[in-house]
This record gives structure tokens, C-alpha cells and sequence, in this order.
């Protein structure tokens, strides 16, 4: 462990030289705002800018999922290469900026980038609506339910369980370490963004949190893209079930809500949900919004 990594890490115990108390103040001026938390030996989080990053470092090369954007990027493959190891793939869990635009910074170092098939194309669609497609690393691999593969001593699969947070959220599992990559499929405590430009569906959503916990344990541990303040980007099977009736209470109040002949304008001014749960903060706008035109689009 570096020097700044051990600094950073809350390691030093009250009884810590005065010394190096100095000096941590001293750093926290010119202190990198990224976090590296290890989960294991091999598998850590990276957290700065966007949707938390997940690195695996397998026997056959690093294994990274999600890129945040290109600075960020860059801190991490800085870090990174102090293992003197080579980049074995890539993956998105889907297509936003804040998962992808980093990719543009493993240009050249990453074999393969890899992806739901939808979220390469509404990757190559968000970055034609924005111009940005020279700035853009798209995956080359792509799969449409289920993606395994052995990679370095571990096995490493990819699931597609259908419409969620968009129509390509992928969920990564490392089985051994029994790990997995949420994505934003599930978003801690916090307002989600449900994407209907890109495919998204609510009530598949909690499918998709369903069959999730189905196919993975009661012990494996989730990574998050999101958490709100205060709470973690890891959590458990638990965390999983919260969302899923957090998105079911949202979508039943929404319901009621046009059956009692609500306008739209209206609702999407609700500032607390009717019923308990422990998602609030800013951004309730978000899913009111998305549930109103979903319960209401043509079917
Ligand atoms: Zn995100
Ligand atoms: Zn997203």
C-alpha cells in the first residue's frame, strides 16, 4: 500500500505520531478527491467523479468495470499500473457519460471493451445527439442475455435481465469473489434517473432486482453506482429488496395519483412520499416523472 493510500485510508490510530498528523493536514491541500476502498486481495472500488468503478486484478491482466470520465479514468489507470499489469478488459454496465466517458482514457491499453448490446447502441447514439463520438471508446464485445467467461483463474459473468435504469444495464458478477457490479441498477438511498430515452421501464425494474437476487446469494456483495449522502456504494441482497419497493411504492402512488385525477405538473411537485421508506433527498422529480409517463404511455 502507498504512503497516500495508507494516509487516506483511516488506518492511523489514535495513538498515531503527531508527525504524521501534521502531515496529513498538510496533504489534505493538494489531496486527489478519488478513493480506493480494496474488497478483497484483488477486487477494489474506486470512487471520484460518477458511477463507482470496480478493478479486478486477475492473472491474466486487469479486469476494470465502468470508466467514469476521462480524468478520473486516468487517476485510477495511474494507480493501477503500479502493479505492473496489463489491462485485460473493459466493461460497461451501460451506456451514460458517467460510466463510459472514461473509456476514451484506455485507448490503447485495454484488449477488449465489453457491453450489453443495447448499451453500445445507445452509447453510439448519446455520443451522436452530444457530437462528442471522437471522444468515445465503444465496446467491441457485446452480448444479449448472459456473458461468461473464465478470466485469469476467475469466472466472470455478465446478465441481462431486461429494461431497468435503461434497456442495456448489465449486472457484473466476479463468482468466485462473489462480488457483483450493480451499475445504476440500483441507486442507494438516492432518487434514481430512469432513463425512458434510452429504453428504461420501472416496472420491469423490479424484475430485473428480482431475478438478480435469484440468480446470485444471500452472501454476495453488491457494488453500486450511486449512494446518497451518508450511505454506501456496498450493500447486500437486502439493499436490492429496499429498491425494488421503493420503485413499487413510487409506481403505486403514482397510480393512485392519476386515478384521483391529478395533473402532472401537479404530482411532480410532491416533495415526500406517502409511504415509509428511506429514500429522500433531492431529485423525487426524477422517478415521479418517469413512473406518470410510463403508467400512461400508449400501450
Ligand atoms: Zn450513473
Ligand atoms: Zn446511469
Amino acid at each position: 500500500m502507498n504512503r497516500r493510500l495508507f494516509l487516506r485510508s483511516g488506518l492511523l490510530t489514535a495513538g498515531a505520531l503527531t508527525l504524521a498528523k501534521q502531515e496529513l493536514i498538510a496533504n489534505l491541500f493538494q489531496q486527489p478527491a478519488w478513493k480506493i476502498q480494496m474488497l478483497t486481495e484483488n477486487i477494489g472500488v474506486f470512487t471520484e467523479r460518477g458511477g463507482t468503478i470496480l478493478f479486478n486484478f486477475t492473472a491474466d491482466g486487469i479486469v476494470v468495470v465502468d470508466s467514469q470520465f476521462p480524468d478520473q479514468s486516468n487517476h485510477l489507470i495511474e494507480e493501477l499500473k503500479k502493479r505492473n499489469q496489463g489491462f485485460a478488459l473493459l466493461v460497461n454496465t451501460h451506456h451514460h457519460g458517467d460510466h463510459t466517458a472514461g473509456n476514451i482514457s484506455y485507448k490503447g491499453l485495454v484488449k477488449h471493451v465489453l457491453a450489453h448490446e443495447n448499451s453500445l447502441v445507445n452509447q453510439k447514439a448519446a455520443a451522436a445527439a452530444q457530437k462528442s463520438e471522437d471522444k468515445q471508446l465503444y465496446p467491441d464485445r457485446t452480448y444479449r442475455e448472459t456473458w461468461c467467461e473464465d478470466i485469469g483463474g476467475e469466472r466472470m459473468c455478465l446478465y441481462y435481465f431486461g429494461a431497468g435504469h435503461t434497456n442495456g444495464d448489465s449486472v457484473v458478477h466476479f463468482e468466485d469473489s462473489n462480488i457483483a457490479h450493480m451499475g445504476d441498477l440500483c441507486f442507494n438511498r438516492r432518487h434514481p434517473f430512469v432513463d425512458r430515452s434510452a429504453g428504461a421501464n420501472m416496472k420491469n425494474w423490479i424484475t430485473v432486482l428480482e431475478k438478480t437476487k435469484k440468480k446470485l446469494d444471500k452472501k454476495t456483495r453488491y457494488v453500486f453506482g450511486h449512494s446518497a449522502e451518508g450511505y454506501q456504494i456496498l450493500g447486500t441482497h437486502e439493499d436490492l429488496t429496499k429498491f425494488g419497493e421503493y420503485l413499487n411504492g413510487v409506481l403505486d402512488f403514482t397510480d393512485k395519483e392519476i386515478k384521483a385525477g391529478k395533473t402532472k405538473e401537479e404530482f411532480i411537485k410532491t416533495t415526500t412520499l406517502p409511504f415509509k421508506t428511506e429514500w429522500s433527498g433531492d431529485g423525487l422529480a426524477r422517478p415521479l416523472t418517469a413512473a406518470w409517463d410510463e403508467l400512461t404511455a400508449p400501450k
